[in-house]
């Protein structure tokens, strides 16, 4: 079930991305490889079940660690053994997610899909098992011979965390960049440190971007990182960079506040 329901593409001899391209939220997980250990960014939406997945792809340990705890991001977080987030997003892992089960299955099902026998959206439910650890900013997770940093960069959410691979030039952006619509509109959003975690990143030596959703051709040549650096600094010079503010549209992506 699960291997038809996850597309898998190696992007370099030891980083996999796991896509949900059925679903509209073209969610994507990664897969780092390194010579002891493993890291999972992100779970997927857990319509299907992901450690199956995984597990055809590596018999290394696997530490599963967060962008941050959307619902479509934490799905099959519960299925491994050792899950982690931002100590701020902790709590909504165990009782306190900030969105209602009813709007949840409302995402869920916004446009039709063709869900994996076997699961039933009556019952979906979003992970609430909580973690076995926190991330904090600059903690370096030692792969064997491959080391990824987490960058605390919020704004999408309190919590946000990015992961950056310094030998590589390889930010994994999570959603505080990708193309398509980003999101600054729930109250759990932050757009004054959403443009300084831009900042942040667009600071970086960026050789390759790796979204959360949607469209995973993200070249250095796009340059998206400045570019929504310099879309978020122009509304703010507009005084546009706050909540209800709209949705306004650039090359390749948009902002919604
Ligand atoms: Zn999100
Ligand atoms: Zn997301």
């Amino acid at each position: 079930m699960s291997g038809s329901w996850f597309q898998i593409q190696l992007l370099e001899p030891d980083t996999y991305v796991i896509s949900e391209w059925s679903h509209w939220e073209q969610t994507h997980c990664y897969l780092l490889l390194g010579r002891e250990r493993a890291l999972l960014i992100d779970t997927g939406l857990g319509v299907a079940s992901l450690r199956p997945a995984v597990e055809d792809l590596t018999g290394l340990p696997v530490t599963a660690v967060l962008s941050h705890a959307h619902w479509d991001h934490i799905g099959s977080l519960g299925e491994f053994d050792r899950r982690l987030a931002h100590a701020l997003e902790a709590p909504w892992l165990s009782g306190s997610f900030p969105l209602s089960p009813r709007a949840v299955k409302s995402n869920l099902l916004r446009e039709s899909c063709p869900f994996p026998p076997g699961f039933d959206p009556e019952h979906y439910t979003v992970y609430q098992g909580g973690v076995t650890g926190t991330i904090a900013d600059g903690q370096v997770f030692d792969l064997g011979g491959r080391t990824v940093t987490a960058l605390y960069t919020p704004g999408h959410s309190p919590g946000h965390l990015c992961y950056w691979e310094d030998t590589r030039g390889a930010l994994y952006s999570g959603d505080l960049l990708y193309r398509g619509k980003l999101d600054l509109f729930y109250p759990t959003t932050d757009p004054a440190a959403f443009l300084t975690s831009v900042e942040r990143v667009a600071a970086l030596p960026l050789r390759a971007i790796r979204p959360g959703h949607f469209n995973l051709d993200v070249p250095p040549e796009l340059e998206l990182a400045r570019d929504v650096l310099l879309a978020a600094q122009s509304l703010k010079a507009q005084g546009r960079l706050h909540h209800g503010a709209g949705i306004f549209d650039f090359q390749g992506f948009s902002i919604h506040l």
